[in-house]
């Protein structure tokens, strides 16, 4: 069995469509996939019936952007329902914040010397509801101004970068209640990647357990080292949380993270199985 958990199709910032990403994550010999775009569900119901057509189980999933005192952190949702009011209302927050920021991304990159018009934007974002500053970068390649992705936010992007402008976003514990109102698990994503161990510190993982029932955290990521993954499975054997592993696929639009490069051990994903059919 091998199982990929996290993966982006351009429903939000990947480049396959759903339909795609299903068939090569058949094609690469997956068992299952899960399809967890930034903010939005919209991808699932073509994930699941392509899945149903090739043979292969797609996991529903969504990747909700949340943070902690201004931090941003990732919450992986799984088996949420995309009725849920709560939950439905406080993402179209977010996207809206997605949108919202954009305006002044685009002026401090005219301040910069590389600009690119909301149009040239736009034409990337195609039919996603939700803006990306992957989406951002695209326009800065394709008006030749950075060679891929990575340079884009190596020099302009990254969170704290000359062009990063703050957006709205959830609580990470208001974030993973919603999740579970919705019916759904809670696991943070890359908790420790990018040098990120400071906003989630083991204090914190263990209140949100106690307090909020985070159900797991994401220990096989391609933002973790061998240290960084082997102290990550540690402690969430110590606090009982999930431990799963992913890609973090997002098709062309990141390099190293091919479908199923991490995956999630099976007995893992029973109990997760387990956890939804109780809720
Ligand atoms: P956004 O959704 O606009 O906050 O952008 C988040 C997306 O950009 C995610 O797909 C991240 O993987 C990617 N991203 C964020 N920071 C970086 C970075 N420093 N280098 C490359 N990609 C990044
Ligand atoms: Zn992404
Ligand atoms: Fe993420
Ligand atoms: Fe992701």
């Amino acid at each position: 069995m091998r199982i990929d958990l996290h993966t982006h199709s351009l429903i939000s910032d990947g480049t396959d469509t759903p339909g795609e990403l299903v068939r090569k994550a058949r094609a690469v010999g997956l068992d299952v996939v899960g399809l967890t775009d930034h903010d939005t569900f919209d991808g699932l119901d073509e994930a699941v019936a392509e899945g149903g057509r090739v043979g292969i189980h797609v996991v529903r999933g969504m990747e909700l952007s949340c943070s902690r005192y201004g931090d941003s952190v990732h919450v992986l949702a799984y088996g949420a329902d995309p009725a849920s009011p709560g939950l439905a209302a406080e993402m179209a927050r977010v996207r809206d914040g997605r949108l919202g920021r954009l305006a002044g991304v685009l002026a401090k990159l005219a301040e910069l010397g590389v600009p690119v018009t909301e149009a040239e934007v736009m034409a990337q974002v195609g039919e996603s509801p939700s803006v990306g500053r992957p989406h951002i970068a695209d326009a800065l390649i394709q008006v030749g101004h950075v060679r891929d992705r990575q340079e884009a936010f190596d020099r302009f992007l990254a969170d704290g970068g000359p062009a990063h402008v703050h957006r709205y976003t959830i609580e990470v514990d208001r974030g993973i209640d919603l999740v579970h109102e919705a019916g759904g698990l809670a696991v943070i994503a890359h908790p420790w990647g990018r040098g990120r161990e400071h906003v989630l510190p083991p204090s914190l993982l263990e209140a949100l357990v106690r307090d909020h029932r985070l159900d797991g955290i994401e220990v096989d990521h391609q933002d973790h080292d061998a240290e960084t993954r082997q102290r990550l499975r540690a402690l969430a054997a110590n606090l009982g949380l999930l431990a799963t592993g992913s890609s973090d696929y997002h098709g062309a639009g990141k390099l190293d993270h091919d479908l199923g490069c991490n995956t999630t051990d099976p007995e893992v994903f029973d109990e997760m199985q387990r956890r939804l059919a109780d809720r």
